[in-house]
């Protein structure tokens, strides 16, 4: 007997079997033309999945967070000035990477709950006037609080002020689960992870990095060798790696991105959105609110559910775990205890995420929290059953 049930973390996310399968190859040479085979349409399909028109897709083994890593170190100089907003642990942690780079970032501290602060961050690029600021950072989906930003409004800032600096994207918990336009948006580099959206395990960082980005990388002087992108050029166009990539991880690649256009990219948006609204009806029934401050900033991979005064979000998660061997997300940083986290990305139905949901309820019943039985769980039925695209239909 396997006990395994859904996760409900906003990654590592749950693996369909066929990515699984993917993954578990027998050894193959990377330096042969074996593994170009597999290399080639995993690049290509990462480039459908960003909506990318030029520039270069650069696959790492490492995991987002080395990705970001990747982004700056390739293209930026100590002493350097960046421009980022804080309003959640990964904001924050991305902001400490730079800092510890050597970097000078120019701090926009936001409440966390709110999302980019377009009209600051237009002001102060506006006030840059000797240029000083290299690159933007923005986080597209906070994971920590579930609030998505708005990256076209971030290009219209710079556009507006008329400022030329690099715009870098964390994507790790968006792409592949909500609507991303690496061209559309002007973005200069995009972070994704294969844990999230990409279905995966953990292990490769997955970038999209645009002609500009890649033109800033040759003044670019702060140390890199792993993640040094002119050496995973040079190797790239002779269809390898310099040094022995993941293979198995590279052929889950290609299987998810391949999954993704089957199910259709719009589609696959539109089935994140539904279950999100779902889990926010039943947060809502149960007479709670997201930590996002405002619709326009609901999260579609992740909610944030702020639970009720006296409770502690962490009790949740540590029972559901102890008692129902499912998993949620904790409260991190500054919302330790005042939330716990639905994760709703990746491989999920509608009758997954009510599992979770009801899953939650019993939790909540157990600790003494003052929620009804089946209240979010009818109220996310009710949303789901009259918005629910047929399988028969999804299938054809
Ligand atoms: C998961 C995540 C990361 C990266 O975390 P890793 O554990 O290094 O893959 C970065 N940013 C966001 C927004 C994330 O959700």
């Amino acid at each position: 007997m396997s006990f395994q049930n859904p996760l409900f973390i906003p990654g590592p996310t749950n693996i369909p079997e066929a990515i699984r399968k993917a993954c578990d190859m027998p050894t193959i040479d990377h330096r042969s033309p074996a593994f170009a085979r597999l290399f080639k349409p995993a690049v290509e399909g990462v480039r459908r999945v960003l909506r990318m028109a030029g520039g270069e897709v650069i696959i790492l083994q490492s995991t987002g967070t080395g990705g970001w890593e990747a982004a700056i170190s390739n293209t930026l100089s100590p002493g350097d000035t960046v421009l980022a907003a804080r309003f959640g642990m990964f904001s924050h942690r991305w902001i400490d990477l730079c800092q510890r780079h050597g970097l000078n970032v120019q701090i926009i501290e936001t409440p966390w709950g709110e999302g980019a602060p377009l009209a600051a961050i237009e002001a102060a690029l506006r006030a840059d006037e000797a240029g000083r600021i290299k690159a933007v950072l923005a986080t597209h989906n906070e994971t920590a609080t579930g609030v998505k930003s708005d990256i076209a409004g971030i290009r219209r800032a710079m556009d507006a002020a008329g400022h030329g600096a690099l715009l870098f994207v964390d994507g790790v918990s968006s792409i592949g689960s909500m609507p991303f336009e690496m061209a559309g948006w002007g973005v200069d580099i995009a972070v994704a992870g294969s844990q999230k959206g990409f279905m995966l395990p953990a292990g490769l960082a997955i970038l999209g990095v645009s002609d500009k980005a890649l033109a800033a990388m040759e003044g670019a002087t702060l140390p890199r060798t792993f993640f040094d992108f002119r050496d995973m050029l040079k190797s790239y166009a002779a269809g390898g790696y310099p040094y022995t990539p993941a293979v198995g991880l590279i052929s889950g690649l290609a299987k998810a991105v391949e999954m993704l256009e089957d199910e259709g990219l719009e589609a696959v948006y539109a089935r994140h959105a539904r279950l999100a609204e779902g889990v926010r009806r039943a947060v809502a029934a149960w007479g709670m609110k997201p930590c996002a401050v405002s619709p326009e900033l609901y999260s579609d991979t992740v909610t944030a559910v702020v639970v009720p005064a006296g409770c502690n979000g962490t009790d949740l998660v540590k029972l559901a775990a102890d008692k129902y061997g499912v998993a949620f997300g904790v409260g991190l940083g500054e919302v330790a205890g005042k939330v716990f986290r639905i994760g709703h990305l990746g491989m999920l139905t509608d009758v997954m995420v009510l599992a979770g949901l009801a899953t939650a309820e019993m939790c909540m019943a157990d600790l003494g929290w003052p929620v009804k039985l089946g209240s979010g769980v009818a109220a996310a039925q009710e949303f789901y059953r009259g918005s629910v695209v047929p399988m028969a239909m999804a299938a054809e």
